[in-house]
């Protein structure tokens, strides 16, 4: 097994590489307030905790049932539960993948992390009706979001293991969209990709409209 020393240099220069590539996939998304923070952020790393312990998904309706990593409001910091990672390889035959696993999961938390810096309403665990909108549905548009984002970044590579990683997912979003995975409406985004950054943007302004965008 990996030291977990190891793991954290791997995962910090993964980090490198993978704020680049965010920063050339919004440039597309035209948002003063997010260009702010862009522009605030560009030297920025979120913190990587490497953690074993390993957190159960309650009610979980995909192909898995553990927590592969989390983002929290403080310090906007990112958590990768390795167990529940390597577990991932096993049960789905990526065990040689081992590491562009581990990257999807850092690409996915790095998202959340840059989105709720400047959204953090869509993060919020509130179901209030004067938002229009469960916190179910929320979810489902902030997992959709972080995962399309992952899947752009490991699809950017040219290295078989990335892109093995990548066909996987997808094939996780078609097999488990009957089930409401949240993550598989990520294949709205695939489809048009334009709907990304107007949902990102109705998240923020109308989370019940961004949801019937999503629905449609
Ligand atoms: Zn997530």
């Amino acid at each position: 097994m990996m030291p977990t020393s190891s793991l954290e240099s791997l995962l910090k220069n993964e980090l490198v590489k993978i704020r680049a590539c965010f920063y050339d996939f919004m440039k597309d998304f035209f948002s003063e307030s997010f260009g702010k923070i862009l522009e605030e952020r560009k030297e920025w790393l979120p913190p990587v905790y490497v953690a074993d312990e390993v957190i159960a998904i309650p009610k979980a309706t995909g192909p898995f049932d553990k927590q592969l990593g989390k983002s929290i409001k403080k310090g906007y910091s990112i958590f990768i539960y390795y167990e529940a990672v390597k577990e991932y390889c096993r049960n789905f035959h990526l065990e040689n993948a081992y590491e562009a696993v581990l990257s999807m999961v850092l690409a996915h938390e790095y998202f959340h992390s840059m989105h709720r810096m400047w959204d953090e309403k869509a993060f919020l665990q509130d179901a209030s009706p004067r938002m229009g909108i469960s916190m179910k549905r929320k979810h489902q548009l902030t997992e959709s979001l972080a995962d399309y984002f992952a899947y752009f970044w490991l699809k950017s590579h040219t290295d078989s293991d990335y892109a093995q990683v990548a066909r996987h997912r997808k094939s996780l979003w078609l097999e488990y969209a009957s089930n409401n995975w949240p993550y598989s409406a990520a294949l709205v985004y695939v489809d048009s990709p334009v709907k990304f950054f107007d949902i990102l943007e109705l998240l923020k302004a109308n989370p019940a409209m961004a949801y019937r965008k999503l629905s449609c």
